[in-house]
């Protein structure tokens, strides 16, 4: 585990933004998150392929109401699938979400567009998708990010809450370790940010190797230093998981692939540090199933979604370690007895 010290000191050194990443759209809105509950202006959607099916599939994102969330719907099977961590079914390629064991009732990939509403601060919308798979798109978030830009973000008439960590939570899996650690003032001094991220990797890969990286969440700082990060998978693998009927999808269009320690992509990497980048998208978008938003510093050692969702898992096994506070409200570090109690959820994850 990483301790708090070097933690901190990530977080210190967060590098500032570099400007790559989609284009802003005019009016962007990109001040300080609001406090009040938010959905999409207009429904927009987009074509593209499935991961791992390889087949075509359309996704739709159509705005919905006061505590709704975000919900998945197939669209060619009926099936309704919260955006939650407690249906979680499968963390091994990517995330999918599930409702009991009905195969279609099963969505896969939730991750980027996951990570692109939660940092573009959507609470509710309803995402239409005609298939198994959420479309890998470029292999990045940066799609999503512009379909929310081009359809606009509209302010509703409720609150809002969030989740504010009260105590450290850690899992840990072999080497890989992933904490949520209650947010402090001066972390979130940019009050546009409730979410703090630290992360480190380390890949035999040389075009890997070890990188880290941290920065505070905000809707530019999402757009501009996560957002275009891709995917990645090495060669090896993708032949293994063909022959497995797997990643029929996967190209060279939708991800960084790389080959005997070297990326074969013709363009290259569009940061030098992609890799970290996209596991931190990723964080975002695993983080984003805790139904509303975390008030946290998330430090992750090697960790991906399984990890993430056994995260998520804990926290909530522990009543004691968060609590569900208006959007606004300032980081609490340690709760009183009384405050504890009134921390339990008492519906607000359902109604979330
Ligand atoms: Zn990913």
């Amino acid at each position: 585990m990483a301790t708090a010290a070097h933690t901190d000191l990530m977080l210190a050194e967060a590098p500032a933004p570099t400007g790559v990443g989609p284009r802003r759209a005019a009016g962007a809105e990109t001040a300080r998150l609001p406090a009040r509950q938010r959905t999409l202006k207009a429904a927009i959607g987009a074509t593209g392929v499935g991961l791992h099916s390889g087949a075509r599939v359309t996704i739709r994102l159509v705005p919905a109401p006061v505590g709704h969330g975000i919900v998945f719907l197939r669209t060619d099977t009926g099936a309704h699938i919260p955006a939650r961590h407690d249906h979680v079914v499968d963390t091994r390629l990517c995330t999918v979400l599930g409702v009991g064991h009905d195969p279609g009732a099963r969505i896969g990939t939730v991750e980027h567009v996951m990570a692109a509403l939660s940092a573009a601060g959507i609470d509710n919308a309803l995402i239409k998708v005609s298939g198994p798979e959420v479309p890998i798109m470029d292999g990045s978030a940066a799609p999503f990010t512009f379909l929310i830009d081009c359809a606009g973000i509209a302010a509703q008439d409720a609150a809002l809450s969030v989740l504010q960590v009260l105590r450290p939570v850690r899992v840990k899996e072999g080497d890989a370790t992933a904490a949520l650690l209650p947010a402090t003032d001066t972390l979130l001094r940019d009050e546009g940010a409730r979410l703090a991220l630290a992360l480190e990797i380390d890949f035999a890969a040389d075009a890997i190797g070890h990188q880290e990286r941290a920065l505070l969440l905000t809707p530019d700082r999402f757009r501009d230093e996560l957002a275009a990060a891709r995917t990645f998978g090495f060669a090896e693998d993708l032949q293994r998981l063909r022959a497995h009927g797997l990643a029929r999808g996967g190209s060279l269009a939708n991800a960084v692939v790389l080959a005997g320690g070297k990326v074969v992509n013709e363009g290259g990497l569009r940061f030098t540090d992609e890799f970290v980048r996209h596991k931190l998208l990723d964080a975002v978008g695993d983080l984003a199933l805790a139904g509303m938003p975390i008030q946290a510093r998330f430090v992750g050692h090697r960790s991906g979604h399984r990890l993430n969702n056994q995260l998520l898992r804990a926290l909530f096994d522990q009543p004691e370690a968060w609590r569900i506070v208006p959007a606004g409200a300032r980081p609490k570090r340690v709760p009183t007895p009384r405050a504890a109690a009134a921390a339990l959820p008492s519906g607000a994850i359902a109604a979330a």
